[in-house]
């Protein structure tokens, strides 16, 4: 039985994104392989609010964010976290030998700009990584005033991990600051895994030109130059996806940004005040995402026996995520989600667990 996904990736694909997976192969330094790619970039840079470059790769997101961190770090990187996926930031330093202090944050509670300033006060870091949608605990920090501090200081590039918010929320790139700003496909895009995407700024590249071992298949500069000449990759990239995608951005379009992000908006919304008669939120107020909310398991019931009625009844949400397991639990409403269907699987939730059910209007 086909099952609608609720959980933060990877999320549901229309039946007519995925049939464009299925599109007949052509070669990848071919003029269509070049349109291909020059129209993913002009509406990326759309959507992310930016004249930046946009590079793709072959990877999920962490891939890039490995790419980022490694090339974009001269001498330290200042990681901010506030649950895993920050913490993951830390461990690619610590893993490519980058060095990196990281800065965290109580569960449930946002990066602070002013938190960004002390660190940077010291002048030990030209390096910042801020999660911008922490989907494991349903945090979304204000990289807009976070942006404004970096701002203030010269040489240090502002590397943010967008995988779980760009699509579903307005990210404006070249606003806020962001010199590298990344998504993987299979979250708001609501596209297969398997490929990643990101907008560098002319000044991370120039700085990534001074770090000598930058690797090789996740060499941004390498990877820049040859978008940059061709609008093609040095090495054979998922042409499959990059015809979904392209695809895809065109739905998009269509269903407009804004209404898009009202639309991610309104769902959050809808599941937080649900939430809140039943059971209490993860995330301090003022930082709730608009794509994933975490919900305190206040019931103590158990979320295996709750997700089996569920998946019997055609839904999936997720758990909550390492720590967290068990005491917390998600329900993502990301990239095709649609009010009727949330509706429906709160109604079930309520009615398995025996909980009041709520009047819709
Ligand atoms: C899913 C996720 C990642 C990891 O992305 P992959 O595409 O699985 O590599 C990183 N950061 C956040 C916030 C995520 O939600």
């Amino acid at each position: 039985m086909y099952k609608q996904l609720f959980i933060p990736g990877p999320t549901d694909v229309a039946p007519e994104v995925l049939e464009k997976m299925a599109t007949p192969m052509i070669g990848h330094r071919t003029a269509e392989a070049t349109e291909l790619q020059k129209g993913i970039s002009e509406k990326l840079q759309k959507l992310m609010y930016t004249e930046n470059t946009i590079l793709l790769s072959t990877s999920s997101g962490t891939g890039l964010m490995e790419a980022a961190i490694r090339c974009c770090t001269r001498k330290r990187a200042a990681v901010f976290s506030v649950g895993a996926f920050g913490d993951r930031w830390y461990q690619l330093a610590e893993n490519n030998n980058v060095p990196a202090d990281v800065f965290k944050s109580e569960p449930g509670q946002p990066t602070t700009p002013e938190m960004v300033d002390d660190a940077l006060k010291t002048g030990k870091y030209d390096v910042v990584t801020v999660t911008h949608n922490e989907t494991s605990t349903g945090v979304m920090n204000d990289c807009a005033a976070i942006g404004d501090v970096i701002r203030k200081y010269d040489d240090v590039l502002f590397l943010v991990d967008t995988v779980s918010s760009l699509a579903g929320s307005k990210i404006e790139v070249d606003l806020w600051g962001i010199d590298v700003c990344i998504a993987s496909t299979q979250k708001c895009f609501a596209l297969p895994p398997g490929l990643s995407l990101c907008s560098v700024s002319e000044r991370a590249i120039e700085a990534a030109k001074q770090v000598k071992h930058r690797g090789y298949y996740l060499d941004l500069v390498r990877l820049y130059n040859r978008v940059k000449k061709d609008f093609q990759y040095p090495s054979t990239p998922s042409l499959s996806h990059m015809y979904a995608f392209d695809f895809q951005l065109d739905r998009i379009f269509e269903e407009g940004l804004d209404n898009r992000f009202e639309r991610h908006h309104r769902l959050a919304e809808i599941t937080r005040e649900w939430a809140g008669r039943h059971f209490s939120l993860f995330a301090a107020e003022g930082f709730r995402s608009d794509t994933v909310t975490c919900i305190n398991n206040t019931l103590d019931f158990d979320f295996k026996m709750l997700n089996k009625e569920l998946l019997d009844r055609g839904f999936r949400i997720g758990n909550g995520y390492g720590p967290f397991k068990d005491k917390t639990f998600r329900i993502a409403t990301m990239g095709e989600r649609k009010e009727a269907s949330l509706v429906e699987l709160l109604g079930h939730i309520e009615e398995i667990l025996g909980l009041e059910a709520t009047k819709w209007h």
